[in-house]
């Protein structure tokens, strides 16, 4: 005869196992015909209440505190039959940030009609009023490239631009850190660092480094001149936070970008190694650039007369850009802001090897072809540059960037070897 205390212990080792179970289970509501799941490569896990028929509220909140404010939400709705549903979005602690956007299982993205949004005081809830045909809708706040998608994406690229695949390193979770890479025949040939998807909310960063890479490396262009260069291209370095729907930070709760330096991260030590490792074979850093999102188009660079070498990278890429960059409106803004003492990407690069590292910034709501324009005359810039600077090493002269600003000052190539 089992005891009553004993009976008692089992039933609370029960409900605390099912708890648990419920806790790693993504939330799924069904109200009426219509079910709300998060299930899927980069969806969260925000509890779901039914509010009403086809109703439903999500509380957003973020993986850890404290944190930036990028409310992530993404998640399906399935139907049998054409309904109305309504779904608010409830911020604990923060405010609505993301205007929604829906993929109608086509596989094409386009915002909800404002009419369908509004937006409660201070930001804090936000009601969405949209009609789903039978199937499955996903909603979200930008659009969802999932670690499959995206696995998919870096294959596809390297194949077509000639770029070797290979995994460095291992998330918390174990997930592969995969770069791209191109080796140099020349074993002392500048390095350039390409990094990408350290914040997971961040995807007009991703939009962007791919049509940036794509122009770079466009197989119908003469590849001479980034043969002469070795490449290290990370476009993916959190894919924990990406599967999990996190708003910043890894699965140890940390911001990777503020952990270059301190080091403590698989992902962000992996991408060290890599470099060192190129950097004890006598290659000299040359470039860092790091793809992110934020409300605008900005270049965070250092500051002009730093030290830096190649000198002066950022007022000659920008330059470039401007010379060629049909509009509208201007290019980038430029943000000479180097973060002493915060230990992100580019400024560990930058006071490590005293080479130019630079956050490149896509804003949230950039319309979707400006960014694919931006990036490809981004990356055309950086060709020509690249063209200018290997020729003036190589024949000993001292040649202006192309479409010089409006005081030149000659590209020093410094950084290359001799
Ligand atoms: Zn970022």
């Amino acid at each position: 005869m089992i005891s009553r205390r004993a009976r008692n212990l089992l039933t609370l080792s029960g409900l605390l196992f099912t708890l648990a179970a419920c806790a790693s289970i993504p939330s799924d509501c069904t109200s009426g015909d219509v079910r709300l799941t998060q299930g899927f490569s980069g969806a969260p896990a925000h509890t779901c209440t039914r509010t009403g028929p086809a109703a439903f509220r999500l509380t957003v909140a973020p993986e850890s505190m404290p944190i930036n404010p990028s409310p992530w939400y993404a998640f399906d709705l399935e139907t049998a039959n054409p309904v109305e549903v309504r779904v608010e979005l409830a911020y604990a602690l923060h405010a609505h940030r993301y205007p929604p956007r829906i993929d109608r299982g086509e596989d094409v993205w386009e915002l909800l009609p404002a009419e369908s949004v509004s937006v409660g005081e201070e930001g804090r809830t936000a009601t969405l009023d949209v009609t789903i045909a039978p199937g499955t809708s996903r909603i979200a706040a930008q659009e969802v490239f999932g670690l499959r998608q995206r696995a998919q994406w870096r294959a596809g690229f390297a194949a077509s631009a000639g770029l070797d695949r290979r995994t460095i390193g291992h998330s918390v979770d174990g997930q592969p850190i995969e770069a791209l890479s191109r080796r140099a025949s020349d074993p002392s040939a500048p390095l350039i660092v390409i990094l990408g998807g350290q914040h997971p909310p961040e995807v007009t960063g991703v939009l962007a480094l791919r049509a940036f890479l794509q122009t770079l490396f466009d197989p119908s262009s003469p590849d001479a001149i980034l043969d002469r260069f070795e490449w290290l291209i990370v476009p993916d370095l959190n894919p924990d936070g990406i599967e999990r729907g996190h708003w910043r930070h890894n699965l140890n709760q940390t911001d990777l970008n503020r952990d270059w330096g301190p080091f403590n991260q698989p992902e962000t030590a992996a991408v060290r190694a890599e470099i060192e490792a190129r950097v004890s074979q006598g290659q000299t850093p040359f470039l860092l650039l790091d793809f992110h999102s934020t409300y605008r188009d900005v270049l965070y660079t250092p500051p002009d007369d730093f030290g830096l070498s190649p000198q002066n990278f950022a007022r000659h890429w920008i330059a470039g850009i401007d010379a060629i960059w049909p509009g509208p409106g201007p290019a980038f803004e430029r943000g000479p802001n180097h973060n002493p003492g915060l230990p992100t990407a580019k400024t560990w690069f930058a006071e490590t090897y005293s080479a130019p590292g630079l956050t490149v910034e896509f804003g949230d709501q950039t319309g979707r072809i400006r960014i694919a324009e931006l990036a490809q005359t981004a990356a055309t810039a950086l060709r020509t540059y690249l063209q200018t600077a290997r020729a003036s090493h190589e024949t000993g002269e001292v040649l202006s960037p192309v479409s010089p600003p409006a005081d030149p000052v000659p590209v020093d190539v410094a950084g290359l070897p001799r």
